[in-house]
């Protein structure tokens, strides 16, 4: 009688753990040429999906390299530090830094390239004006990023279960085990259904935190 064989180990989902925010762990996450700071637990949140972008740590910079990009990105210390709310506009930027919470972690994950340029500040107190963004050149493997699935919004992390998501076969596309097994037709319906784009969807009060469309609750202007 054969053995089962035994399963292919599973990249680990990486943690940086900083003295700035409490050695809480938090996650990298990237769709395409934006990064994130995320959480990659639930920590017993009711409504964990919505709550697992901490904050979007660039503007995409498409004069970059594909290969450079999934490697770099230009830190804009403006970026806030808390779930922003663009229809609440008493919403205040967090005192905790984004460029601290990302290269001071007790595991490196991240670090400065060296290389400084300007960039438009996105807090809206700056009025506009230029300030120094970092290079940064993320150290951890593309596999230990925390990943969402594309279609119903879910994240890894969730629960006990440590099953990592599967490419779906775009490029950073990931999906779940539940909509694997779907399939991409009722998936990509399930998508409709969430995000409210058909008219009978039945979304959840709180809108999930969105890595493929994070405009619509992180404000970049
Ligand atoms: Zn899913």
């Amino acid at each position: 009688m054969s053995q089962p064989s035994p399963a292919t180990p599973q990249a680990e989902i990486i943690q940086l753990r900083s003295r700035h925010f409490f050695s809480v762990p938090l996650s990298l996450s990237r769709f395409q040429r934006r990064w994130f700071l995320t959480f990659p637990r639930t920590y017993g949140l009711p409504d964990p999906d919505s709550q697992r972008i901490v904050c979007l740590l660039n503007s995409p910079d498409f004069s970059a390299t594909d290969q450079h990009a999934h490697r770099h990105f230009w830190l804009n210390p403006s970026c806030r530090s808390q779930r922003y709310n663009p229809s609440d506009s008493t919403t205040k930027f967090a005192t905790l830094s984004p460029l601290h919470l990302l290269l001071d972690s007790e595991s490196p994950v991240a670090r400065l390239t060296g290389r400084i340029r300007a960039e438009r500040s996105n807090d809206p107190h700056d009025g506009g004006k230029q300030i120094a963004c970092y290079e940064v050149e993320v150290m951890a493997p593309n596999e230990g990023l925390l990943r969402q699935c594309y279609y119903c919004l879910s994240w890894e992390g969730r629960g006990a279960a440590k099953t990592r998501f599967s490419s779906s076969g775009s490029s950073d596309v990931y999906w779940c085990s539940s909509c694997q097994e779907a399939g991409w037709v009722q998936s990509a319906i399930r998508r409709l259904r969430v995000q409210d784009i058909l008219p009978w969807s039945d979304v959840d009060e709180c809108p999930k935190d969105n890595l493929y469309s994070p405009n619509k609750l992180i404000s970049t202007a």
